[in-house]
């Protein structure tokens, strides 16, 4: 055990979770950040090529300039931008290391982990701020074969599948870019869409290129469709009449979007709306169990189309504001 009384732990070290550590740390608050994997692991399990849709100013820390040779920065921009912020600030940083449980209250919380070789470790902080992100756990199809290893939740490259046929399942930005980049490296690609047609929040640079690749017949594409079964040579559709029908399938993108641990919130005694899942916080992002607060997309429950690295990061200065006056 940790016996050392800190200030505030945060859990996570995503873009949001480095931004409330610099700010702990420019009010000297005694900090450390817990995290389940490297750090920002979400970038780093983004798609190997890709590119932010935003400009790099807007994915700055801590006033700490973000320079690109592009408009908009690569992911390899950014991994290398987040790790010299935490070096420049000097972030105390445990990565590889599993929040397994929040425990105690205000004034003295014990935060119990697991790090990767499998050791037990218990902290205790006055304050716990969550900035879990919600790339960690993708929305399920719940049918039928989707535990099989040619599914995949999460699109990184598009070489191994090749001259292969691969299913994207979504129609939405990430469904978009995965079918583009498969059909543009020689994959075979169908995409399938539950709704009548792609989704508007498509960024406009990407919408007419997909369009036009399904126009074309370059993509293949099923709307109103759903994918109920997954085999190992074939996919079952099923179409709005009730219509079913195999396709011949070798891999499935199942890019159905993320959703953030609620089940962990909700371990924690934080009650979530029951309509849209939002953790019940104040203005403070001081969620309804206090001295816990909340940072990022997690404030969105199920609304994660609503805080982006963009506007998330600016909600540590707000929590580390609060800490600091009621310290
Ligand atoms: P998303 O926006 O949540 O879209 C998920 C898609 O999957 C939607 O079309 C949804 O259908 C469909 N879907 C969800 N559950 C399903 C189910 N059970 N069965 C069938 N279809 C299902 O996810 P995303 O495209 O991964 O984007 C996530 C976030 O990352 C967004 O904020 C996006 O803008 C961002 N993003 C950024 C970049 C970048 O910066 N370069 C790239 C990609 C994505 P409905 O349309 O019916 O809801």
């Amino acid at each position: 055990m940790d016996n050392d009384l800190k200030d505030v732990i945060v859990v996570g070290a995503g873009p949001t979770g480095l931004a409330c550590a610099i700010e702990a740390e420019k009010k000297q608050l005694n900090f450390l950040v817990i995290e389940k994997g490297c750090i920002v692991n979400s970038i780093q399990n983004f798609p190997v090529q890709m590119t932010f849709f935003t400009t790099p100013e807007l994915l700055e820390i801590g006033g700490l300039p973000f320079v690109s040779s592009y408009d908009k920065p690569t992911r390899l921009e950014a991994l290398k931008y987040y790790r010299r912020a935490a070096d420049t600030c000097r972030l105390k940083l445990r990565l590889y290391e599993t929040v397994l449980a929040v425990e105690g209250s205000d004034g003295d919380f014990r935060v119990r982990t697991r790090t990767r070789s499998g050791v037990a470790c218990l902290y205790r902080a006055r304050k716990i701020i969550l900035a879990t992100g919600y790339y960690d756990i993708p929305n399920l199809l719940e049918i039928p074969g989707e535990i099989l290893p040619k599914v995949f939740h999460y699109y990184t490259e598009a070489h191994p599948y090749y001259g292969t046929d691969v299913a994207v399942i979504g129609g939405k930005n990430s469904a978009a870019i995965a079918a583009l980049d498969l059909y543009r490296n020689g994959a075979r690609v169908t995409l399938i869409h539950r709704e009548t047609e792609l989704s508007p929040s498509i960024k406009y640079w990407i919408k007419p290129d997909i369009e036009n690749r399904i126009k074309n017949r370059e993509i293949d594409a099923f709307f109103e469709t759903s994918v109920v079964q997954i085999d190992q040579e074939h996919i079952q559709l099923r179409d709005s009449t009730g219509r079913t029908w195999p396709l011949k399938n070798d891999f499935v993108f199942a890019m159905t979007g993320y959703r953030p641990d609620l089940e962990f919130f909700k371990s924690i005694g934080i009650h979530l709306n029951p309509d849209d899942q939002r953790p019940f916080h104040k203005d403070s992002f001081e969620s309804d169990v206090p001295g816990i607060y909340l940072a990022g997309v997690v404030v969105a429950g199920m609304h994660t189309n609503e805080v982006f690295i963009e506007n998330g990061r600016f909600h540590g200065e707000v929590i580390i504001k609060d800490i600091s006056q009621r310290r």
